[in-house]
């Protein structure tokens, strides 16, 4: 391809991704799109024949735009997602550009040093062990895996087992403790870990989703002697709630137990002054799950997992290969001893510039901004007769039940106005969330996590929901 080609193809690619970003503030934020509609636009028969890049974007472009959801948008509020802010995605671009094969630092150094900067400099704001290890991994998923599989490695070790050479036919068992309201994918990490996701003791949990502390230590009682596995969280997925991570920090060294936080999105509060009692005690644990493209806005994919056992971590994850040479005399960082890929994205650039671009001042303005929506979303909707805020806003998450108007509704007839409420609303296009079913009752989950979402934002979203619920 000739040099003015590729120039004038990344430019065209710019100008759309320009285009776009453009116009997230006003676009629909995620109008439903038949899937067959999206099948007709980007399918048909093998193509036989190449086609020019132009043409190609064109037709990318052209085919997935409608199915294409405004999610790093103002006024996006579904799952717990974040934006992109603008330094990271032009990192991102670059990464692309650059195709560094991040899992080695022979092929990547560059790569290896930012993920090395940007994993010290979050271990700084969050107020992690300096000397913990951090792996750039996809997400909270792999982030949760990555720090079980060091839980399970330093556990059986001091059993005298070796699960990464001998598995674990025969090995001692690990009794693992989740809370209630663990999220899915700590099930899923135990299921991969072949720890089993049935076999686990639930903690039950009170009326926020927070483990109850009080239930946790008979459970640990009955465990006495064995290698046990904690695993607390920082961040109900629904209510934003924090498991009481001081006292089961205690119960967990008294037991001797390996103690793991989910904080795919909650861990980013440590930062915040105003918000670091949510997480008291959270240093004191074994690892560290978290997203950073969630609260972060780093784009996707992008998880972290830090580690207080550098040995385990490694141990657990690395990869044995003559044909790979210690670099830089064993002084340099090798990415892939840290996550459960080889070769992989160099993810930890455009870490480094969302990092760079908000400082510590910009990340703790980010969340605690984030929590003002989520309290104001609460205060415009909960002053409504019939419409029930659910939980305690202590961070980014609201969740909210609908009443049909003229009251009288029973359970089933509130749950059913909710969930259509929450349809009505993704099909205006002014914003987009979700439901969910919070301790029996349906409600509509508001995640605020977005770097772009302002005040007026909220105000113009929380009078659409409000139509929506024939308010
Ligand atoms: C989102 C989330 C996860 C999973 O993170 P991914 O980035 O989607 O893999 C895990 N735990 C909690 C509490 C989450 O909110």
């Amino acid at each position: 391809m000739s040099e003015s080609t590729i120039r004038s193809l990344l430019a065209s690619a710019a100008a759309h991704a320009a285009d776009y970003v453009e116009s997230l503030p006003e676009r629909p934020v995620g109008l439903p799109v038949p899937v067959e509609d999206l099948r007709r636009a980007l399918g048909g028969p093998l193509p036989e024949s190449g086609s020019p890049p132009e043409a190609v974007l064109d037709q990318l472009v052209g085919g997935a735009s409608r199915g294409i959801m405004a999610s790093s948008g103002p006024r996006f509020f579904g799952f717990v997602v974040g934006g992109t802010l603008p330094a990271a995605l032009a990192a991102d671009f670059l990464t692309t550009a650059w195709d560094q094969n991040a899992g080695l630092y022979t092929l990547a150094s560059s790569a290896s040093v930012a993920e090395e900067v940007a994993g010290q400099w979050i271990k700084e704001l969050l107020g992690l062990p300096a000397t913990a290890s951090v792996g750039f991994v996809t997400g909270c998923q792999a982030a949760n895996f990555s720090a079980l599989a060091s839980a399970r490695h330093a556990l059986l070790e001091r059993e005298g087992w070796d699960v990464e050479g001998r598995g674990l036919y025969g090995a001692p068992e690990i009794a693992v403790v989740v809370g209630e309201e663990a999220h899915v994918t700590i099930h899923t990490a135990l299921q991969m870990l072949g720890l089993g996701h049935d076999r686990v003791h639930r903690v039950p949990a009170d009326g926020q989703g927070r483990l109850r502390a009080d239930a946790l230590r008979p459970i640990l009682a009955g465990l006495r002697g064995r290698p046990t596995l904690i695993c607390a969280q920082a961040g109900n997925v629904n209510s934003g709630s924090f498991d009481p991570i001081a006292e089961i920090a205690t119960q967990a060294k008294s037991h001797g137990a390996w103690l793991h936080i989910d904080g795919a999105f909650g861990l980013w509060a440590a930062a915040s002054p105003k918000l670091r009692s949510l997480l008291a005690g959270f240093e004191l644990a074994d690892s560290w799950a978290t997203d950073a493209h969630k609260w972060l806005n780093a784009p996707y994919d992008s998880g972290l997992v830090f580690c207080a056992h550098p040995g385990a971590h490694r141990a657990a994850l690395t990869a044995h290969a003559a044909y790979i040479e210690r670099p830089d005399d064993g002084r340099a960082r090798d990415p892939f001893e840290w996550t459960p890929e080889f070769s992989r994205r160099a993810r930890g650039f455009a870490v480094w510039a969302a990092m760079r671009s908000l400082g510590r001042a910009g990340v703790v303005d980010l969340v605690e901004r984030s929590v003002a929506h989520a309290q104001r979303f609460a205060e415009l909707l909960g002053a409504r007769p019939g419409v029930a805020v659910l939980n305690e806003v202590v961070l980014n998450q609201t969740l909210v039940r609908f009443a049909p108007p003229g009251g009288g509704a029973d359970d089933v007839a509130i749950d059913a106005f909710t969930r259509a409420t929450v349809t009505r609303v993704q099909e205006s296009g002014e914003l987009w969330l979700s439901g969910t079913n919070w301790q029996g009752k349906a409600a509509m989950r508001i995640s605020v996590s977005g770097w772009s979402t302002a005040p007026a934002d909220v105000e113009r979203s929380a009078a659409a929901i409000l139509r929506a619920a024939g308010r």
